[in-house]
């Protein structure tokens, strides 16, 4: 392979699954949801916890889709099972693998619509960024998503669904009876696809608990980590019942300026945002809060900018990811030079925190973030239409 490999591009063909008409799909439901399951199609209520057990093992930890291969069931159970239910995840309509070998997934979703779901693949480990929604109810000027008009929130089967779909691809089920390998191609989870996770708390919440399972796919709470443009009354309310790591859309030092880039500013402004981010870590006992800062040209890049940024977190335990601008077509803004990154950076880095300049992964097959956007959405705002909603024009 050379070094300049050709961006494949493969068009699933599957086969359109048969009507299962009747049928509840297993997938997505909590551990209580299917017992309530199993109680309503004739399991006894004492057999029921040992029935959940046994079912979420074969589908969450070795992948199975099919009763008949739950060899630990009776036949008749097995039989019972296919009858009353299904399991079942999004569609796969197509892959493409850009030249650093991040995968972009389109997986379509019942009704028809389409999301995106992107793998990143990096040294001895891999982060599957995850979606939430189709589209987004905000607008961040900045962002592709923001201007896709098409929103329904995904339920929590879809949202598991997309992991279960990346291992599939990455044949990464361990089989019954072989050791658990503990280097994992898809280690870590990021919810930064399309979406706003917090305006779908309670669907992003059951997922994310069937993927910290201990039983099924198993991935600790340290290595998911949320992403929210700011939806401050859901923060303590992650903590408490996620868990997980989390990052904040930060993106802008003063009220006027993150009024525009992030308009859920006007709601919960930064002084309100801050004071919900210090109780954080001290809910969840987690790490430091990651402080996500895409980089605009003139906008929100100066000496000035990362020296307000640095007073205005005093007291967080935080990292600051800066992410150059990922551009797209009809984008209202220039990602900022390497240079100016870089001296941002730097005064960040100074003041005592670590300062991560995102490398861009996937940018070939936009799948950069912020770059995300169903391609059955092709109906796109205009620039100017864009610039008029943001007052920058
Ligand atoms: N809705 C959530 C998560 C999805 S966006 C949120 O806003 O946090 C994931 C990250 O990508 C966010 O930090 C977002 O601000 C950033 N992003 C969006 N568009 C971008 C772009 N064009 N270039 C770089 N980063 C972008
Ligand atoms: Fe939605 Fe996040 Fe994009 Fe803002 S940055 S429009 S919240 S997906």
């Amino acid at each position: 392979m050379t070094a300049k490999a050709p961006i494949t591009q493969d068009v699933m063909t599957l086969p359109r699954k048969l009507p299962q008409e009747g049928k509840v799909n297993l997938v997505g439901m909590t551990r209580d949801q299917m017992r309530e399951a199993l109680i309503a199609m004739g399991t006894t209520e004492r057999q029921a916890k040992m029935r959940v057990g046994q079912i979420w093992q074969w589908i969450y930890q070795w992948g199975v889709r099919d009763f008949a291969e739950m060899t630990n069931l009776s036949k008749a159970y097995r039989a019972d099972l296919d009858a009353a239910f299904v399991i079942e995840i999004p569609e796969m309509v197509s892959r493409q693998v850009s030249e650093d070998g991040t995968r972009k997934y389109l997986v379509r979703i019942a009704g028809g619509h389409e999301v995106e779901v992107v793998y990143i693949p990096e040294e001895g480990r891999g982060t599957l960024c995850v979606s939430s929604q189709v589209g987004c109810t905000l607008t961040c000027s900045f962002c592709h998503t923001g201007t896709q008009k098409l929103v329904r929130n995904l339920t929590a089967g879809e949202i598991v669904g997309q992991i279960m779909m990346a291992r599939d691809d990455l044949g990464e089920w361990p089989k019954p009876g072989e050791p658990k390998d503990e280097t994992r191609l898809l280690s870590n989870i990021v919810l930064m696809g399309m979406g706003e996770p917090l305006y779908n708390f309670a669907n992003v919440r059951d997922a994310m608990k069937i993927a910290m399972d201990g039983e099924g796919i198993s991935l600790s709470r340290r290595r998911i980590t949320l992403s929210t443009s700011g939806v401050v009354p859901e923060i303590a309310r992650t903590a408490r019942e996620i868990g997980c790591l989390l990052a904040v859309s930060f993106h802008a030092t003063t009220d006027e300026v993150r009024d525009k880039l992030v308009p859920i500013n006007k709601r919960w402004n930064i002084e309100t945002l801050l004071d919900a981010l210090r109780e954080y870590p001290k809910a969840s006992n987690s790490e430091r809060i990651t402080f996500e800062y895409v980089m605009l040209e003139g906008v929100n890049d100066s000496d000035e900018d990362a020296r307000r940024l640095v007073k205005l977190i005093e007291g967080i335990p935080a990292k600051i990811n800066l992410i150059p601008f990922n551009e797209w077509p009809g984008a209202p803004y220039k990602r900022s030079s390497n240079n100016r990154i870089h001296a941002f950076a730097d005064i960040i880095y100074k003041a005592g925190y670590a300062s991560p300049i995102r490398t861009p992964r996937g940018e070939d097959i936009m799948a950069a973030c912020g770059q995300l956007k169903s391609a059955s959405e092709r109906q796109r705002k205009s620039r100017r239409q864009i610039e008029a909603e943001s007052g920058l024009g």
